[in-house]
Parts: C-alpha cells; sequence; structure tokens
C-alpha cells in the first residue's frame, strides 16, 4: 500500500516534489486552478507597491506560468551565513535541477560561464565584480508541462483553507473549499507548496487553535529583491556582445552580473543596452522623435533629428531584436539582496479577506543601495567614461518576485518556522517546499533554489517517511 502524500500548490516547489514521488508515493495536489484570479485580486501592498504585474500566478505551474526562467545558484556565502545547512549539500540537487529546468547540463553551462568570466575580465571588468551566472533558456518552461504531471498525480482544483490536526502533533486532513463546497481531504503526509505568500497564511490560520511557538514566525523573515534602473552609464568600448552572451552549445543566453558587497548586502548590477529603461533622457529624445515621425512622416527633418541619436538607435535594435551592433550606452540595473523583516510582512486582513505583503525598504536599506551604486561604478573605474544617477530610481523600484523567507529554514523554532529538512518545528508529518523555506538567497533568483530544495525533500521523505 502506498503512502499518501498531499501537496498545497502546483507551482515550483510542488510540481518538484510531486514528479519525485510520483512512481511510489500516490500524491495529489490541491491549487486554486488557473482559471481562479483570486490570488493575484486578493494580494495588496501594504507599503511600497510591487509595480511588478503580476507578481505571483497560480493555476498548474504556479508561478512559473508567468515567470522568465532565469536560473542562478545562492552564492556560497550566503549559505555559511544565513543558512542551517553548508552549500555542499545542495550540490548535487542544484545539478539535477538545473537540467530539468534549463534542458542542459549544468557543468556545460559552467564551463561557459567560465569562457564568458575570462572574456569580460579581457574586457576590463575586475574579477572580484564578477558574479555567478545567470542563465536563460531560450524557451521559458512552466514545470506542470515540462515534469509531465498530468495523469501522474491526481490533481483538486480548489483553496485550501485550513490543517486539521490530530492526535500526537500530525495533520490529519486538509480542509479545502471548491466552489460552494467544502471538502476534507486525509493523508499520511503533507507539504505546503502555496509559495512565498501563500504558505505563510496557512500557517497563520493554524496558529489560531494550535500553540506552536515556530508558528508565531510565520510570514516573518521576508526578502525580496528589489530591482531598479538606477542610471546611465556610457562605456569606454561596446559591451554588446557580452552582456546577455549568447552560449554556443545550448539554447540559452548568459549573463555575469557584476555583485557589490554594501553593509552585509550583495546587491548586482547588470549593464543591459540603454534602450531597456524607459525614464532616462536619452530614450525619452528617441522616442519623442518617433512620436513626431509617425505623426509627420513626410517631414525630412524628423528622419535627421533620428540620425543624431544613431547611438540610441541601435540600442534599441540590439535590446529588442537581437541586432547587436555596437553600442556603448548602457542601463544600469539593480538587483539587490533585502534584509529579511522583522515584522510580519505578509498577512490576510479578516474583514475584507485581502492578503497584504508589506515590502518595506527603509531608509537606511535605502542609503546602503545609494552607497553600492557609487561602489559599482567606482570599481568599474576608466572602463565608465560618463554615468547619470537617477534622481528618482527609488520611486520606480519594482519587485522581483522572489517572495521568500515566510516559512524559513532554521536549525531552532526560535530563528524560523521549519527544521533544516523543511519540517515544521513541532509537527511530525507537516512539511514545507517553496520559496518561503529559503532562509537567504543574497542577489540570486530563487526558482533553482526551491527545485533543488524540493529534489533535496523528495530524498528526505523516502528515507524517512
Ligand atoms: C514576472 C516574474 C518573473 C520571474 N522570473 C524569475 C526568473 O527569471 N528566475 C527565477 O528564479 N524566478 C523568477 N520568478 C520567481 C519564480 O517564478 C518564483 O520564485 C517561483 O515560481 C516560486 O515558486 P513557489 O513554489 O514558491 O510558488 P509558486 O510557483 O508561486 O506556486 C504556489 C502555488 O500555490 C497555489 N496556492 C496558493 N495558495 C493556495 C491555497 N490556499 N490552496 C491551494 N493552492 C494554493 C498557487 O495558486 C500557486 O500555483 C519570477 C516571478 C515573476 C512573477
Amino acid at each position: 500500500m502506498k503512502r499518501s502524500l498531499v501537496i498545497v500548490g502546483a507551482g515550483l516547489g510542488g510540481c518538484f516534489l510531486a514528479d519525485q514521488l510520483a512512481e511510489s508515493w500516490d500524491v495529489t495536489i490541491v491549487e486554486l486552478g488557473s482559471r481562479s484570479t483570486q490570488l493575484q485580486q486578493q494580494l495588496r501592498d501594504a507599503d511600497k507597491a510591487a509595480i511588478t504585474y503580476p507578481h505571483v500566478g497560480s493555476g498548474l505551474g504556479g508561478t512559473t506560468t508567468v515567470w522568465h526562467n532565469g536560473l542562478i545558484e545562492v552564492d556560497e556565502t550566503v549559505f555559511q551565513q544565513k543558512w542551517p545547512f553548508p552549500k555542499a549539500e545542495l550540490a548535487q540537487y542544484y545539478k539535477q535541477a538545473f537540467q530539468k529546468l534549463a534542458g542542459v547540463c549544468q557543468d556545460d553551462i559552467i564551463q561557459e560561464i567560465g569562457v564568458l568570466r575570462q572574456k569580460l575580465n579581457a574586457f576590463g571588468l575586475p574579477k572580484n565584480l564578477l558574479g555567478l551566472g545567470l542563465y536563460y533558456p531560450r524557451r521559458r518552461i512552466n514545470v506542470w508541462h515540462a515534469l509531465a504531471l498530468k495523469k501522474r498525480v491526481k490533481i483538486i482544483k480548489g483553496e485550501v483553507v485550513d490543517l486539521m490536526p490530530g492526535d500526537s502533533a500530525e495533520i490529519h486532513h486538509l480542509i479545502i473549499k471548491c466552489g460552494n463546497q467544502t471538502v476534507d481531504l486525509a493523508g499520511d503526509v503533507f507539504v505546503l507548496a502555496a509559495g512565498g505568500l501563500g504558505t505563510p497564511l496557512l500557517l497563520q490560520k493554524m496558529a489560531e487553535t494550535l500553540t506552536l511557538p515556530a508558528l508565531q514566525q510565520a510570514g516573518l523573515h521576508y526578502e525580496d529583491h528589489p530591482s531598479a534602473f538606477v542610471g546611465d552609464v556610457v562605456l569606454d568600448e561596446p559591451l554588446y556582445k557580452l552582456w546577455n552572451f549568447p552560449v554556443a552549445s545550448a539554447k540559452g543566453n548568459l549573463r555575469l552580473p557584476l555583485v557589490v558587497q554594501q553593509d552585509g548586502l550583495l546587491i548586482s548590477f547588470q549593464l543591459r543596452p540603454a534602450s531597456q529603461f524607459r525614464m532616462g533622457p536619452p530614450r525619452n529624445r528617441v522616442k519623442s522623435v518617433l512620436n513626431q515621425l509617425r505623426n509627420e512622416p513626410f517631414k525630412l527633418r524628423n528622419y535627421f533629428r533620428l540620425l543624431s541619436h544613431g547611438d540610441d538607435v541601435l540600442e534599441i535594435l540590439s535590446f529588442k531584436y537581437g541586432i547587436r551592433l555596437p553600442t556603448r550606452h548602457y542601463s544600469l540595473l539593480m538587483v539587490a539582496e533585502q534584509p529579511p523583516s522583522n515584522d510580519c510582512a505578509v498577512w490576510r486582513d479578516q474583514q475584507s479577506q485581502a492578503i497584504y505583503r508589506k515590502w518595506n525598504l527603509s531608509p537606511s536599506y535605502v542609503s546602503s543601495l545609494q552607497k553600492s551604486i557609487q561602489q559599482v561604478l567606482l570599481l568599474l573605474g576608466d572602463k565608465v567614461k560618463s554615468a547619470t544617477i537617477f534622481t528618482g530610481w527609488l520611486e520606480s523600484a519594482f519587485s522581483s518576485s522572489h517572495h521568500s523567507g515566510t516559512a524559513r529554514m532554521a536549525n531552532t523554532p526560535t530563528q524560523g518556522v521549519c527544521d533544516p529538512n523543511g519540517l515544521v518545528f513541532g509537527m511530525k508529518n507537516l512539511y514545507v517546499c517553496d520559496g518561503s523555506l529559503i532562509p537567504a538567497s543574497g542577489y540570486a533568483n530563487t526558482g533553482l533554489t526551491i527545485a533543488a530544495l524540493a529534489l533535496r525533500m523528495a530524498t528526505h521523505l523516502r528515507a524517512v517517511h
């Protein structure tokens, strides 16, 4: 008789775990469903607005229905300082996860990262400024489809609204709202994979009836990666061949962010063709000339004006259409580590039922970010011929939608919700397997790490249950 595993959420973490256990366990996934925009509509920002919309996805595949599929590991130093186990424990799972998310062997990409590192160094970018490789497969995948889960697992479309404990620190069944009906679902092991914003809500609901110290931390320690185009940079020579490096051996592109350490945080920067940015002065000028051209196509003067912005036009062609023409103008995109919030940052308002995310960028944090911008320019040295930092970059800073930390792993229940295996402290059969489990990610997108953690959890569940 197979053991039964109930997973809440068919997103990145949930699908990876289900894929691993589908043959040996009786797996059921409960998912809100793709037609339901419930989650997105209920989300509100209590402090800084996300700007990114939608900043969460639902349905089969979860947020991978809308993501960009950029893959990067978390830096070794972040594990050393902020994780309850060393990075080496995740190494084999990173490799497996990479293969599944990119369709290519990670070792091949690691080789290409070495090549790109050398090229960027020869170009004049200091070695100590170059971070880990960020790989974008040309085709984005939805994990549900890529892992071919249809018919391998049972799916229940509905919203899990509560978890009911039985005797002796175990969950006995879930309560699911399916339309107007309420359904109970029992199981042997339960895994919350409802995402960094969904999982803490369920744990908070549990805390209303169950006194467990770890549950008091659900929704705390929230992290995202605030991102912003912070300025325009003119380099001494074109970087157009290297900023989004095509990988010859695979269908994808590679970027090496520039990374600085500031006040204990890792802040990354990308130099991207400047047409990406909408606010800066040169592109506004091009836009206005293009508008005039559209309105007055027979006025020769407008064509001459466009030619006088030749550099900017080349950048637009380069970024938007992959036509790689020499350009020296780049936007500086910042993607920053965020210190975990001390207060509860995710909660449901009982009256309106809205879900709130409080994304607080404190003045001291913003000051660290300001300093990091100066630092990266300083380290780029003579490579930068001129730089304009936008005074209003903070207002347009947006969420990277890497919702994490809200049920983080830790060594003790006073530091986090889950133990290093993802088991909720004080429970015997309740696990967390999504972004909320991640204790810290530095400047790295979290998708690859969520998948690696799910693979590691599958090994644990096979061994223990
Ligand atoms: C626009 C965008 C671009 C991104 N690009 C990248 C990128 O390039 N690289 C990267 O690494 N990351 C990227 N991300 C982030 C990445 O997609 C997420 O970090 C990742 O998908 C989160 O996985 P998860 O398992 O934590 O949750 P999710 O994938 O969000 O899955 C959670 C699932 O649980 C379901 N659910 C929630 N509550 C309940 C409930 N009560 N009952 C039943 N089901 C429930 C939801 O509907 C959802 O399907 C991006 C995100 C966005 C929005």
